[in-house]
């Protein structure tokens, strides 16, 4: 664990306390600050106070001798409306940041390689850990997946620092300092809350702008979002960056893509092929292979040779709950994605399968279920489950059999008939 000596003698304050929350608490513990924590929840206070951390209701504190509101990425600081903690913090002037801003005031010499996008960052995050150590770096993963930041090794050949980083958490890191920058995509999400697609955009770039001069930025170039991005950075020629384009359908000019499902890299102004697809059930789909070409230039820009980066692409054993093959029962094939939260993650998936018995549910977001009425001649039954049933029920209706089923035990068991 790293003792954050950067709050030594401060008082901090600690909102949210799942395991990230938890362990920034004990971490500004152990660094010399004095320590006040709280969560909504009685249970994880109970929890907490067990690790040592004293707990108080951030509802009823005074902020004006807190030094440092550490929140949790899940709770808004702004949009919709800021929590009730927030608001005391920001009234009374109290920096307000998250639990990787205070790994990277103080960790020896972080040399992290940030993965952001709206989807796929989780899978890139895994991958790049992954062929990172294949090629035999000490490596170490986390972020939004993983372990919590401060749970890493804090010595000064700790290797490199593969951080996936939500939208949520580049808002809560002003000294983000990557060596190396992805942004893979960028789709409407969480538009709540940034106030908007601006905002929203506005966030994404901040792993642009903790870059140094001369870096690597890797980006995305599949959908025009992204691709303005590319092009503001090229044009303006911000901060001298190195933009390497990558793309799960073509292949960029300098950059890494897909050609005849082969990943090919161009990053040398020729065609140079890494790895075939064509046989991969773990990364199936243009979305994942766009994680693979991500995952492959950050490696080539490490001076990570093709053979370990292919066979490295050939052992990633994928993620649960991304497209996650479950098992088959009758002639069945379960797959789990319940990992797709969005429009966008979710027709990903669509694509790569036919005759579909869809389970969904959960909250609607930007957009609904309408955006993915494509995919629909290949939904065989849909069965509904959570919170927006009945909205999802009124775009299927008259142009996809469904069943109303309220829960995901109902739903498998009413699959399996
Ligand atoms: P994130 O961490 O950004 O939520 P994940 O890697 O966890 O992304 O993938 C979540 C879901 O998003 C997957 O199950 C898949 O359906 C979809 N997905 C994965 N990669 C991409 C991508 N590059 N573009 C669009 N959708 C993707």
């Amino acid at each position: 664990m790293i003792a954050a000596k950067s709050y030594l003698g401060k008082k901090v304050a600690v909102m949210g306390l799942a395991r990230s929350g938890q362990s920034v608490a004990e971490a500004l513990k152990a660094g010399g600050a004095e320590v006040i924590a709280w969560d909504d929840d009685v249970k994880k206070c109970r929890e907490t106070a067990l690790l040592g951390i004293n707990i108080s209701d951030l509802t009823k504190e005074d902020f004006t001798n807190i030094d440092a509101l550490i929140l949790s990425p899940g709770i808004p600081h702004s949009y919709p409306k800021p929590h009730v903690v927030a608001k005391k913090a920001k009234k009374a002037n109290t920096p307000i940041i998250g639990d990787i801003e205070v790994f990277v005031k103080n960790f020896v010499e972080p040399r992290i390689i940030g993965i952001t996008g709206t989807n796929g960052k989780s899978t890139t995050t895994a991958l790049v850990g992954h062929i990172l150590r294949c090629a035999g770096l000490p490596v170490e993963i986390g972020g939004n997946i993983g372990l919590p930041v401060l749970g890493f090794e804090n010595t000064l050949d700790a290797g490199y620092q593969v951080l996936e980083l939500s939208s949520y958490q580049l808002e809560l890191t002003p000294s983000l300092c990557c060596e190396i920058a992805v942004i893979l995509n960028i789709s409407p999400d969480h538009l709540d809350r940034h106030g908007g697609m601006d905002g929203y955009k506005a966030a994404k770039l901040k792993i642009m702008e903790s870059l140094p001069e001369n870096a690597i930025a890797i980006i995305g170039v599949d959908d025009p979002e992204s691709i303005g991005i590319a092009k503001w950075l090229t044009e303006n020629e911000y901060k001298n960056l190195r933009v390497t384009p990558i793309s799960g359908l073509v292949v960029p000019e300098n950059g890494v893509g897909v050609l005849n499902g082969n990943i090919v890299s161009n990053i040398n102004c020729e065609n140079e092929v890494v790895i075939s697809l064509h046989d991969n059930t773990i990364l199936p789909g243009a979305h994942n292979w766009q994680n693979v070409a991500a995952g492959t230039a950050v490696a080539l820009t490490l001076g990570i040779s093709n053979d370990i980066i292919k066979n490295a692409i050939s052992s990633f054993p994928g993620l649960p709950h991304r497209q996650e093959l479950v098992g088959t029962f009758n002639r069945l094939t379960f797959i789990n994605d319940s990992k797709a939260t969005n429009a966008d993650a979710t027709a990903r998936a669509l694509s790569c399968y036919e005759s579909i018995y869809w389970i969904l549910g959960g909250q609607s977001k930007e957009g609904g279920i309408g955006l993915l009425s494509n995919f629909f001649p290949k939904i065989r039954h849909a069965f509904l489950i959570g919170e927006c049933s009945n909205e999802f029920a009124d775009v299927l209706k008259g142009v996809v059999k469904f069943t109303n089923c309220g829960t995901i035990q109902n739903a498998i068991e009413k699959n399996k008939k």
